[in-house]
């Protein structure tokens, strides 16, 4: 037997999760990360949350690490009362209001408050404004003072607070806002394990938030999300900047053409994993299971192909905040890439630049276990470094099991394509003894077996220093 899936899981957590009993089935079906939106979340049910969560891994044996999404530059409609119908044809005006809970009442007419001041300035008459995930499509007319004219081109109904998307406008707000540093204190509070922020469009926004995290003695990893025009513009410097990307379909799909999607998505992981950065594939992987037990055939397609491309993690959303069927949505990916995974042809990544002469042994052993054949590797680590690298090596049917004796690098694996984690404490006087140790966990969990080769990467003490080799071990030999 083997630990099972080497793309991993990222569950959003909401209503239909946040029970103890829930998260409990969700992580022995194997969930890896839980994601806390802050679009939604409140400070003190982020706090439970994460209480909650870390409890009921104790009490399961199995470690899951947390996710914080912040929301970045994103522009909002107020507060509204009622609902109303817009109508291809209608004339409207948007408008700045300072404080989003001013609510707009019936009798100003089809005035829609938003909540960005510069709104009229960054904005261009014939310019496109897409409210509600481009349910509704504004098209402006006349631009007077801070006064926006707009005539209704798709219509639908607009309700409380909805996201607005200005495809190809550069958006003057602050890439941090001070509702998410707020947020992040609670972050930091919680030792929150990665940060994804909303809408990057430069490096300089992922900068800002690493100075903030440092400022905080942070380890959290920081996650850019690509959904907007800028962002993919400035693609490669923001991958480089950050841990990890996120290909966030949902926005990308409102700012871009929908056909450029799956073009984005297949550069982005090919990107990230040259890059040696981590990537998430993310939004409408399973939409339909939000209200059915299972997938359209069209999904469990998209769920295989993110696997094909080796992308580290695949996202659920609406699937496991509201959804009706958040275990199944789970078991259902388990499936897939159990399929997928067991396809792969055993190859290397190809152009990975290792320029450490370490890495370049790791690709020796990495090449080793998968010669062999139902070969397993083993690592240990302290910066995380060897993960990392043969993570983006993505040695397809190769289980990695990597140890580490620093938390925050333990959590850090937890999103990286094929890595089974570990933390355990090291023997430093004789590293041989922190081997042992591994072994006797993996072979007490079944996840190795007596006829089998164990590909190991590890120190060697010689003449009081030590020195690095990679040794092929099996318990038959070991006894
Ligand atoms: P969101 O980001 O769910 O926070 O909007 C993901 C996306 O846009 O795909
Ligand atoms: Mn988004």
């Amino acid at each position: 037997m083997k630990p099972h899936r080497q793309t991993k899981i990222i569950f959003t957590i909401g209503p239909t999760t946040e029970s103890e009993e829930m998260l409990r089935r969700l992580i022995l079906e194997g969930v890896d990360i839980c994601r806390i939106n802050m679009a939604h979340a409140t400070h003190e049910w982020t706090k439970t949350i994460c209480r909650r969560i870390r409890k009921v891994c104790k009490e399961v044996g199995r470690d899951i690490a947390l996710l914080m999404d912040v929301k970045g530059p994103e522009i909002r409609t107020n507060s509204r009362e009622d609902v109303i119908e817009l109508k291809v044809g209608d004339k409207v005006e948007l408008l700045y209001e300072n404080d989003p809970e001013i609510k707009v009442s019936k009798e100003d007419g089809l005035v829609i408050g938003i909540n960005y001041p510069l709104f009229h300035e960054d904005i261009s008459v014939k310019d496109i404004v897409l409210v509600d995930n481009g349910l509704i499509g504004l098209h402006v007319d006349q631009i007077v003072e801070n006064r926006v004219f707009a005539t209704v081109k798709e219509g639908g109904p607009l309700g409380s607070k909805r996201h607005i998307n200005l495809p190809g406008v550069r958006v003057n707000l602050p890439s941090l806002t001070q509702k998410d540093l707020a947020d992040l204190k609670v972050a930091f509070e919680e030792n929150i394990d990665f940060v994804a922020l909303s809408f990057v469009r430069e490096p300089d926004d992922i900068d800002l938030l690493r100075s903030f995290l440092n400022e905080h003695q942070s380890r959290a990893k920081i996650i850019a999300k690509i959904e907007e025009q800028q962002g993919l513009k400035n693609l490669e410097a923001i991958t480089k900047a950050s841990d990890g990307v996120m290909v966030a379909r949902g926005d990308l799909g409102i700012e871009c053409p929908l056909e450029e999607l799956p073009i984005i998505q297949h550069k982005m992981i090919k990107g990230a994993i040259l890059e040696g950065k981590f990537v998430i594939v993310a939004t409408h992987m399973l939409e339909s299971m939000i209200h059915a037990p299972v997938p359209t055939r069209a999904e469990v397609s998209d769920i295989a192909n993110a696997i094909l491309e080796q992308s580290d993690c695949v996202m659920l959303s609406g699937e496991t905040t509201t959804g009706k069927y958040p275990l199944e949505c789970v078991r259902v990916i388990n499936k897939i890439s159990g399929r997928m995974e067991a396809l792969m042809t055993p190859k290397l990544t190809e152009g990975l630049d290792l320029k450490h002469p370490k890495a370049m042994m790791l690709r020796s052993a990495a090449t080793l276990a998968m010669d062999l054949k139902n070969t397993s590797i083993l690592l240990f680590t302290r910066s995380g470094y060897l993960p990392r690298t043969i993570s983006s090596l993505r040695p397809n049917k190769v289980p990695v099991f990597a140890f580490t004796d620093v938390p925050h690098i333990y959590k850090s694996m937890h999103i990286q394509w094929g890595i089974e984690p570990f933390l355990i404490d090291f023997d430093d006087e004789n590293p041989e003894r922190t081997v042992h140790q591994a072994i006797e966990i993996l072979t007490a969990k079944n996840w190795i077996q007596q006829d089998e080769y164990i590909v190991t990467m590890t120190n060697l003490f010689n003449r009081g220093g030590t020195i690095e080799s990679i040794q092929l071990r099996s318990l038959e030999e070991m006894g």
